[in-house]
């Protein structure tokens, strides 16, 4: 069986991409590890038309439910770990061995949390150092936690933190916060959260779970202090996984995908769509991520369609 299209990742991008694959009948398949992707983590998405106000996982299980709906067939919880080109054909390997070809694929495989790089990080993962708010709040329920970050994801996981632990501390690098106004307003108006600007998290405390941090201030690094806590939650944005990238040798910026308007690579048949590429001015959103994998199915399906044999 070859596919027209395998679309690699469960999220908005390969989820849209997928609705719009079955309107136009191409013949594909979903492989996606994390349904619903990353922004599953969401607490409150405000900003998807039409939803007011909707958890991401929430919102996710409608892109599935629609997908499915339409007949696109998504394979959950497998990781494609190999991709070779052979004869204008992709042969594609899950973590489970598992294999399928296609004459086309679609990398809409996102991006993946930043870590501090300290050496105790993964040490304390799992015992005080979390990645996702929304997953692991309910353990620190009338806790002193903190978070690490100055954009959008930190201050939604302060204030989502802020709902279940006793205190929340704030952790920015700089003087000031780059995300939505009104995420800012919140925290600075929450009696539960303390900001802490220009200040970075040195070192990680405690015998066998997280028991405090050493913060070192940004402007001046003689200046030390420790703070106690239970747990840590950090939000310093993500990042894109190369390896599957690097196998098929996709031109990449910075790690991300240099695609063109149609969503196209440099290697023929293989498209990109998501917060994984350079597309939607670098703007990673559901929105734009959606947008994208809608293109990228309706470049495909042309292309199909101009090398359709007569
Ligand atoms: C805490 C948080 C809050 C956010 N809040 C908002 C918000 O309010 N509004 C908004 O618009 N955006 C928000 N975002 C950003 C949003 O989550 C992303 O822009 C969006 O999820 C990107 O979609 P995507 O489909 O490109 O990638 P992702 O959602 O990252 O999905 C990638 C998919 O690829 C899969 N995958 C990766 N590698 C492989 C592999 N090798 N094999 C198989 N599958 C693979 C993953 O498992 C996943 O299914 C938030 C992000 C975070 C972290």
């Amino acid at each position: 069986m070859i596919y027209d299209l395998i679309i690699i990742g469960a999220g908005p991008a390969g989820l849209t991409a997928s609705i719009y694959a079955s309107r136009y009948k191409m013949n594909h398949l979903v492989i996606g590890e994390i349904p619903g992707g990353l922004i599953t983590e969401a607490h409150n998405v405000c900003n998807f038309p039409g939803e007011n106000e909707i958890s991401g996982f929430e919102l996710m299980e409608k892109f599935q439910k629609h997908a499915k709906d339409l007949g696109g067939e998504i394979l959950s919880m497998e990781k494609i770990i190999k991709i070779e080109k052979d004869n204008e054909i992709f042969q594609l390997m899950t973590q489970s061995q598992k294999t399928f070809s296609a004459k086309n694929i679609l990398i809409a495989t996102g991006t993946k949390h930043r870590k501090l790089g300290l050496e105790e990080e993964i040490k304390y993962l799992g015992k005080g150092v979390a990645y996702c708010a929304t997953c692991d709040a309910m353990f620190f329920k009338e806790k002193i936690v903190g978070v690490v970050g100055g954009g959008n994801s930190a201050l939604t996981a302060a204030l989502y933190l802020a709902e279940v632990a006793q205190k929340v501390y704030l952790i920015a690098r700089g003087d000031s916060f780059n995300g939505e106004v009104v995420w800012i307003d919140q925290v600075k108006n929450n009696p539960k959260i303390e900001i802490i600007y220009n200040s970075a998290v040195s070192k990680l405390q405690g015998e066998e779970k997280l028991e405090s941090i050493e913060l070192k201030n940004t402007k001046d690094e003689n200046k030390i202090s420790n703070l106690d806590l239970a747990g840590l939650f950090i939000e310093i944005g993500t990042e894109p996984d190369v390896v599957l990238l690097d196998q098929l040798s996709l031109e990449l910026d910075r790690g991300y995908v240099v695609v063109d308007r149609e969503q196209k690579t440099n290697i023929s048949g293989v498209w990109a769509a998501g917060d994984i590429t350079t597309n939607s001015a670098s703007f990673r959103q559901v929105i734009t991520s959606c947008s994208e994998g809608a293109v990228a199915s309706y470049s495909i399906f042309s292309h199909l369609q101009k090398n359709r044999k007569c």
